[in-house]
């Protein structure tokens, strides 16, 4: 374990891609430093070599120029004036012999050269000649013009041998330079390699240490055990003689995806730690608190004398007063479903005890979230069900066991079948059973099968109303779509896809939403639904009465159609479900909306419809949902009713007069 931590700070926390690129950094300004250097020390001995020669060149001339003069002085060495013209030139090589004396200090002087002693003799012999007065001493003058013979040459030689190591000294420099940018380049290069190698390093280390803290049993980001750290705990826990009794407790925090989503994941980690704080500083002490992954914690904690009741008690506070966390653009609560075993009265490991309170935790969900439920086995026994259909589900999407049934929406005013809606069946390969949507479709909304289940019931649905059209029948079909597809940004697109393949127009659509599309917190929905009512489809508000709807959403919404619940037809007594009804139709009218009575069952049922001023409805009284291809003939027989005196068929069979 003390390798464990160590090892982050080693590796992981210190690591950084800039050090090496520092080091690279001083590297290459040290490398530019010593090619200026080396440039400089290169550069002065070639300026000195250059002047040098320039001054050789003009003692050259000056030589050959006395040589000249030595030679004219042999023939008229008795001319005074030849005497004062020698030791004119004798002073002018004099001081050029001074200056190059003063260069060949420098370092391109070779001092083997003959040069330097036959100037020399030249210039003792002149200073002889020049002193002795006129006439000039021949034999000296003779010697004298051999000596400035050879200097002649001494001087080109010596000459050509500086501008040689000239050129061999500019011809290094250059391949100096050269060889030096390669290097720079070189570091550069280098340099590159080394930063992303040390990027990579970094994340690498970083990787290493979240795996490194994972093996240490700890969550990174809220600083409890991970679930290696819970099962570590529970471990131990199971290997001590007598281990008290335990509740354990697995926790969601509701509506986290969508605060995360609004507010963004710095403001979602915020949430969980303080969640993390919240729940160690409330049974950390006597247990243990494990994030289990995303917003689910998993808790045990030592049940006292108040047994679970006490726990509950502790959870229930929490729900009044939350804990809640200032994320900078709001004060967010933090809202928790929670459900509870007991370990061991509810399972015997703890592992078990875990599944007990998951499986109560889902009841919670179902129920609506934002509670706390103790486990029971009868919970068990309904999540093995529900598993059992989630299970059976995704091979029905598979294996083509969904189906559709349609049932008529009548006009009963005008006799006529306006619309059918297309309700989605499931007949199990296994069993042979037909199983309800009201036990699957929750199912498919919790697993995300939903999607795949609301667009194969809109293909089949367009393709159904597509066959009636072929048979001569242009009718309106209704397709309930669940709230999760409004989440979805390709909705409004596969819809008009659809409705294109089919050869619909969008009027031949109508949507049902139910009122909890209303209540997402997500953009996504509004955008959703203002797509479809700009595509032209008809939407229908289906389920009205039984949520939450309030007056803005339903401006907002401007559905096309209302679907007032069967609920209006059968609770309470009937002049309040009279007046209800009536204001509901007053509503929907300033709403500009139709009205639909939906599960009406009975003569009674429709009487009383029809009397609050509602014509169209749906209900077993005229038809039962059936098969699509069953539509076209029921719309045939569908008798045209006269108020008052008319009738319909149903599916009983009996006619059923219109008036009460
Ligand atoms: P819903 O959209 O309100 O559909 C009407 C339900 O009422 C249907 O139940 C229908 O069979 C039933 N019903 C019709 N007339 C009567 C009546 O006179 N009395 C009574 N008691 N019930 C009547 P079903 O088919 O079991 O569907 C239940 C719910 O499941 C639907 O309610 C709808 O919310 C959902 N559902 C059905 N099909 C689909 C679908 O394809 N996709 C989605 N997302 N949901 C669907
Ligand atoms: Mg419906
Ligand atoms: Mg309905």
């Amino acid at each position: 374990m003390p390798v464990v931590r160590r090892l982050p700070r080693a590796f992981g926390d210190r690591s950084s891609p800039f050090l090496g690129t520092l080091i690279l950094f001083a590297g290459l300004i040290a490398t530019l430093v010593a090619i200026w250097g080396a440039g400089s020390i290169k550069r002065g001995e070639i300026d000195l070599g250059q002047y040098m020669v320039r001054h050789l060149r003009y003692t050259y001339a000056e030589i050959v120029a006395l040589d000249g003069l030595l030679a004219a002085a042999s023939m008229a060495p008795t001319d005074p004036r030849t005497e004062r013209l020698v030791a004119d030139a004798a002073d002018r090589f004099h001081v050029r012999l001074e200056m190059l004396t003063a260069l060949s200090r420098g370092p391109m002087v070779d001092e083997g050269t003959a040069f330097a002693p036959l100037a020399c003799d030249l210039m003792d012999g002149l200073d002889r000649l020049v002193g002795a007065g006129a006439p000039l001493d021949e034999a000296l003058l003779a010697d004298l013009r051999g000596i400035s013979a050879d200097l002649v040459r001494a001087t080109n030689d010596y000459t050509r041998g500086i501008e040689a190591e000239i050129d061999e000294a500019l011809r290094l420099q250059a391949a100096e330079t050269s060889s030096a940018w390669l290097g720079v380049v070189g570091s550069v290069l280098m340099l590159l390699v080394l930063s992303m190698l040390s990027i990579g390093l970094f994340s690498r280390n970083r990787s290493i240490v979240s795996q490194l803290q994972t093996a240490s049993g700890r969550d990174s980001l809220t600083g409890t055990a991970n679930r290696r750290g819970f099962t570590e705990w529970a471990h131990g826990m199971s290997q001590a003689s007598s281990a008290p009794a335990h509740a354990v407790m697995v926790f969601d925090l509701d509506r986290f995806k969508a605060v995360n989503d609004r507010l963004g994941h710095p403001a979602g980690d915020a949430i969980l730690k303080a969640a993390a704080a919240w729940l160690r500083e409330e049974f950390g002490a006597d247990g243990v608190v494990a994030r289990w992954g995303g917003d689910e914690f998993v808790v045990a904690t030592r049940i006292g004398r108040g047994g679970v009741a006490d726990v509950c008690a502790r959870l229930d506070a929490r729900r009044v007063r939350p804990v809640t966390v200032d994320v900078g653009a709001e004060v967010v609560p933090i809202a928790f479903s929670c459900g509870v075993a007991v370990w061991p009265a509810d399972a015997p490991t703890i592992e078990e005890a875990i599944t007990c309170a998951d499986a109560a935790l889902y009841a919670v969900k179902e129920a609506g979230r934002g509670s706390t439920m103790v486990f029971t086995p009868g919970l068990m026994t309904k999540r093995r069900h529900v598993e059992a259909l989630r299970d059976g589900l995704a091979r029905a999407l598979d294996e083509h066991e969904l189906f559709l049934e349609f049932q008529p929406q009548v006009d009963v005013l005008r006799g006529t079948v306006v619309a059918a809606e297309a309700l989605v069946r499931w007949r199990c390969g296994r069993t042979g059973r037909i199983v309800p949507p009201g036990e699957f479709i929750a199912i498919a909304e919790q697993s995300g099968q939903i999607a795949t289940l609301d667009r194969f019931v809109l293909e089949e649905a367009c393709a159904t109303a597509a066959r009636w059209r072929e048979a001569g029948l242009r009718l309106r079909v209704a397709v309930n779509v669940s709230p999760h597809s409004f989440r979805s940004s390709v909705l409004a697109r596969e819809v008009a896809g659809t409705l294109a393949r089919w050869g619909l127009a969008p009027e031949d659509l109508e949507i049902e939403i139910t009122e909890g599309v209303l209540l997402a917190e997500c953009d996504q929905v509004g955008e959703s639904l203002a797509a479809l009512s700009a595509l032209g489809v008809r939407l229908a508000l289906d389920d009205f009465g039984t949520g939450y709807s309030n007056i803005a959403y339903l401006v907002r919404l401007e559905p096309d159609l209302l679907k007032i619940d069967r609920s209006f037809l059968v609770e309470g007594d009937r002049e309040t479900r009279a007046s209800v009804l009536q204001g509901v139709l007053r509503l929907a009218e300033a709403l500009g909306a139709e009205t639909l009575v939906e599960g009406i069952e009975t003569r009674e049922q429709l009487r009383f419809a029809m009397a609050a001023g509602c014509s169209l409805a749906q209900g077993f009284h005229f038809a039962r949902p059936m098969a699509g291809d069953a539509i076209p003939g029921f719309c045939r027989d569908f008798a045209r009713p006269v108020r008052g005196e008319g009738t319909c068929p149903t599916t009983d069979a009996a006619p059923v007069a219109l008036a009460s």
